[in-house]
């Protein structure tokens, strides 16, 4: 079993000691007995411990920067959501695909943001430039924002804020199981949970450092009692040997733990393993005995942004895989809505 993240080392900001949850972080931590360093920007956070960069690499994921968020431009997220909220970036899993690597680049640790007001007051500006029509907001686009907030309760104060909101809606995905203090919160069904699940070969060789399948599910079971609208990723779809019976357990197990009343509203994303080669050579430099296979002869070439193009199945592999998982969609939750696959 996976444990609830505590941090190794934490940096705070001055001036997020200025914010009330960046005091009461500081206090936590001292309480927990943590090292405290302090620290004028984020930027500053060069000096950590460790010989060499993998080493670094490792410290990082388990260091907790305590900051402001100075940009309050939120960026787009199509297709899921129309704008990313900003409430951390980072994350302490150590999912061997993670395209938090190549975003990240030098500065893998995770932030969290305390001034939460500005951030609210910014969604309040861009709900209004769309109102009366609703406004999704992605919490989850550069952090897995749950692994932390067994700490912060950020997210739990949004679900909270969307809950009283008229044209907000919030929306998230995680691969952790440690929701238990999100589930008294007032959501007004305004929040969809999701988790991100995969076949359990996935999440034993290529997901070290996050809840297990089982555990990802038991904490499904409880976000569906406690009334949240309730949906899935099934990412990175990945093709091993046994992949067609591994994803078919994967949906047994789901619907066999899942109250039936939460099958009717349930969603489903479907995305497959891709890779771009600048990311191959990142995760061949964290994760050197990884056995994921990114073999570029294998794979279907598809062009992209900036003439980075990525490497997707090929056809024929991509409509198996439809074919393969959409089936199981239909067969164990007829009532859910598959909203893409990609
Ligand atoms: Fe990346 Fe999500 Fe894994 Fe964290 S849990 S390392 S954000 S893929």
């Amino acid at each position: 079993m996976v444990k609830p993240f505590v941090p190794q080392l934490v940096y705070i900001e001055p001036r997020a000691l200025e914010y009330p949850l960046g005091k009461e972080l500081k206090n936590k931590f001292e309480k927990m007995n943590i090292e405290i360093r302090e620290t004028t920007s984020h930027n500053q956070v060069r000096n950590l411990p460790g010989d060499n960069d993998f080493q670094k690499y490792r410290v990082a994921k388990s260091t907790l920067v305590v900051g402001i968020r100075k940009t309050l431009k939120f960026d787009t997220s199509k297709p899921s959501a129309e704008y990313a909220i900003p409430f951390a970036t980072g994350c302490m899993g150590h999912c061997h695909y993670c395209y938090l690597q190549t975003t990240m680049g030098s500065k893998p640790y995770i932030r969290t943001y305390v001034n939460v007001d500005e951030i609210f007051d910014s969604a309040e500006q861009y709900m209004k430039e769309r109102a009366p029509e609703e406004t999704r907001f992605e919490a989850s686009c550069t952090s897995d924002i749950v692994g932390v907030d067994h700490l912060t309760h950020t997210l739990k104060h949004a679900i909270e804020y969307f809950g009283k909101s008229d044209h907000g809606r919030l929306r998230f995905v995680t691969k952790f199981a440690h929701v238990d203090h999100l589930l008294d919160a007032e959501h007004k069904g305004r929040t969809r949970f999701r988790f991100s699940l995969n076949a359990d070969y996935v999440i034993k060789y290529l997901e070290p450092g996050t809840s297990r399948l089982d555990e990802r599910i038991e904490a499904a079971a409880k976000v569906a009692e406690a009334g949240y609208p309730l949906g899935f990723i099934i990412a990175p779809i990945y093709l091993y040997e046994d992949w067609k019976e591994g994803y078919r357990i994967l949906f047994e197990k789901l619907e066999d733990k899942l109250p039936a009343y939460a099958t009717k509203d349930l969603t489903f994303e479907l995305i497959q393993h891709r890779f771009t080669q600048p990311a191959k050579r990142t995760i061949q430099k964290n994760y050197p005995m990884t056995k994921l296979e990114m073999d570029e002869e294998k794979r279907q070439y598809k062009w992209g942004r900036y003439g980075i193009g990525k490497y997707v199945y090929k056809k024929d592999e991509q409509q198996d895989m439809k074919d393969t998982l959409g089936g199981y969609i239909e067969k164990h939750f007829p009532e859910a809505t598959l909203e893409y696959f990609t």
